[in-house]
């Protein structure tokens, strides 16, 4: 089998060490006679998977004991909803920074709970993010952010300084270098990127916020009852907890976030000088808030889209097509995207501007 260079935004790459484990737990798990998709969520083989699963996440973002990590389903777009329905009891005032696709689907789901508290808007620039203008009222009950839109290419690599607690969507960006968790109340996101695969949500959430939930809340989606369930509310997502479990053990075999953020800047240097240094390829997004996951880039010219497409994939080069709303290329370079195969599309993007986007 050739494998080749997926660069799709979600679901993404894994390494193949995790899938070449994860075939032979699938049929055989530790030679139980069954594979892990097949037994107990309440039997002590699975408790044991999901306890390592959470130490390990712990051990390698360094997640401070006042934090609890939960998983749930519904991935980060339920979060949209979840995120006010669990922290607006008794507070009339919620925000939201809003710096493309993603951050504003949650300020407009949002809306639907601003009968319970004024849900309102700190920023809204995609094209021009300086944290220190955000008007953060200190009376909010959270500041919602999304570190890495993974639509717009925009990454936030800091936080704006304040004490009210920050709700980071970090669908994409998770595990891509390390970060403070102190900074955050809540983080949260999809597991298709840098964790695993998808129908697996997790979620970091400091002590303090757990039991702020509104009486509508259902209760499987409280984050306090799944605290003190310890994700067993109902049948977790048993499979994409194991395959998160491998995930984090393959990265902290390597050498956790100081190994993983050293890739992935490298990779993201690459891939950037060469659109820099092209005639044919360009950026938009301000140097300081490009993405290290999701590279965004445009052809002058676009009527050359679908050959570069098309090329690639003869190639091995799969997955380049921008978001439709932004149309363009997109390149999704997460962990699991090795250098060799950066190195590969760069040097097919050269040969493609090379031979003015006719066959080579
Ligand atoms: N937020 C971000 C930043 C994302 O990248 C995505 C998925 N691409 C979502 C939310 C939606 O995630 P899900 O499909 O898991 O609900």
């Amino acid at each position: 089998m050739i494998r080749v260079y997926n660069f799709s935004p979600g679901p993404s790459m894994l390494p193949l060490e995790v899938l070449q484990q994860a075939s032979q737990g699938l049929i055989n798990y530790q030679n139980s006679g069954m594979g892990v998709a097949e037994f107990s969520h309440r039997s002590a083989m699975f408790g044991d998977i999901l306890q390592a699963c959470i130490k390990n996440f712990k051990t390698l973002l360094n997640i401070p004991e006042h934090y609890h990590v939960l998983f749930t389903q519904g991935g980060a777009v339920a979060q949209n909803a979840l995120v006010p329905m669990n922290l607006l009891k008794n507070q009339s005032l919620a925000q939201y920074g809003i710096t493309g696709h993603w951050s504003q689907k949650s300020y407009e789901e949002a809306q639907r709970y601003a009968s319970f508290a004024k849900i309102e808007c700190v920023h809204q620039a995609p094209r021009d993010i300086n944290l220190a203008h955000w008007q953060v009222n200190e009376q909010a009950a959270y500041l919602h952010l999304c570190s890495n839109e993974t639509v717009d290419g925009i990454q936030l690599f800091d936080v704006p300084t304040t004490g009210v607690p920050i709700v980071a969507d970090m669908s994409s960006d998770i595990l891509s270098r390390p970060i403070k968790v102190e900074n955050y109340g809540v983080i949260y996101g999809g597991a298709q990127k840098n964790i695993g695969i998808s129908g697996l949500t997790f979620l970091i959430v400091r002590d303090d916020l757990l039991g702020r939930h509104l009486d509508i809340c259902p209760q499987i989606f409280q984050w306090e009852q799944m605290a003190k369930h310890q994700s067993l509310l109902n049948t977790p997502s048993t499979f994409a907890i194991y395959i998160a479990h491998l995930v984090f053990e393959h990265w902290l075999n390597l050498g956790g976030m100081p190994y993983i953020e050293k890739n992935n800047q490298e990779k993201a240097k690459m891939l950037y000088d060469c659109i820099d240094q092209s005639a044919l390829y360009h950026n938009d997004v301000e140097k300081s808030h490009r993405s290290h996951m999701n590279v965004v880039f445009r052809l002058a010219d676009e009527s050359l889209n679908q050959a570069f497409l098309d090329q690639a994939k003869m190639h091995q080069l799969e997955g380049l097509k921008g978001h439709k709303q932004v149309g363009g290329m997109r390149a999704s370079i997460y962990n699991a995207m090795p250098l060799e195969g950066v190195a590969k599309l760069i040097d097919y993007m050269k040969a493609f501007e090379k031979n003015g986007g006719t066959s080579f």
